[in-house]
């Protein structure tokens, strides 16, 4: 299984993206750079994209890619729970901020929108995803892929701490976790639903007494202006655990 990181922050600039992840180059989880971070015909070679919730810095190239498939007279499966369905064709894809591509055309609709359940699994074009709720200010899934050759990720999206009931039901090779921004902002952190190396301390600790190891770990969903921090305070967190926690990084390319 080959994971390309194409965005690992939660704001943009030429340097930074924000968070999407392609799976083999046909499964996107989320949308913050899918359309900035692959070519025209990368994007048309993708045949499903997932999203975790409805915040605007993961489902933002949604209306960008629909117009590329709607110029190449293509579709593409996008797969979310309802409420992420709703705030897409009520807020932007709603023919006032852009074409309705969910039902439009009316004979083959561009975007084949898919309403997934959280805590079911599904198969999409050959994986099993299961979809997992997370602790974040909307309703939100992390979702679990796994291939054919049991090779597995599993991606949190945005998450606050409490992660014990997740980690009962996910077992990844490789986890794709966020970190927003430092440990002084632990506070603000489990207000809005994100985690800082101290909390994803915690978080790791509860998953290896739960699950009896530790899966790679790669961290998403950063705040550039924190990134220094968040790297020094990582690499005390990984001595403690006496694990490797690697920073993502616009991309980076991950064989599990
Ligand atoms: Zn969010
Ligand atoms: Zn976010």
């Amino acid at each position: 299984m080959n994971i390309q990181v194409l965005g690992a922050h939660n704001i943009e600039s030429r340097e930074c993206k924000c968070v999407s992840l392609v799976i083999d180059n046909i499964l996107a989880i989320d949308a913050g750079a899918l359309t900035s971070g692959l070519s025209l015909s990368a994007q048309q070679n993708l045949k499903a994209v997932l999203l975790t919730h409805q915040h605007y810095d993961h489902i933002r190239d949604i209306p960008i890619l629909g117009m590329n498939f709607r110029l190449h007279d293509n579709t593409i499966n996008v797969y979310s729970i309802q409420p992420v369905y709703e705030a897409l064709s009520t807020h932007l894809l709603n023919d006032i901020l852009y074409p309705n591509f969910i039902e439009n055309p009316a004979e083959k609709p561009t975007i084949q929108f898919k309403i997934l359940r959280a805590g079911e699994t599904e198969s999409i074009n050959g994986y099993t995803v299961l979809s997992v709720p997370m602790n974040h200010t909307v309703p939100t899934v992390g979702y679990q892929i796994t291939s054919s050759d049991s090779k597995s990720v599993f991606y949190t999206a945005d998450t606050g701490p409490g992660l014990t009931e997740c980690w009962r039901r996910v077992s990844p090779d490789l986890l794709i976790i966020e970190v927003t921004t430092i440990s002084k902002y632990n506070d603000f952190a489990r207000e809005s639903g994100h985690l800082t190396p101290n909390l994803l301390q915690q978080e790791l600790e509860s998953f290896r007494e739960i699950k009896g190891y530790l899966p790679r770990i790669v961290l998403v969903h950063m705040n550039p202006l924190d990134e220094k921090g968040i790297e020094t305070e990582i690499a005390t967190v990984a001595g403690a655990l006496n694990t490797t926690i690697q920073l993502g990084k616009e991309g980076m390319q991950i064989e599990v």
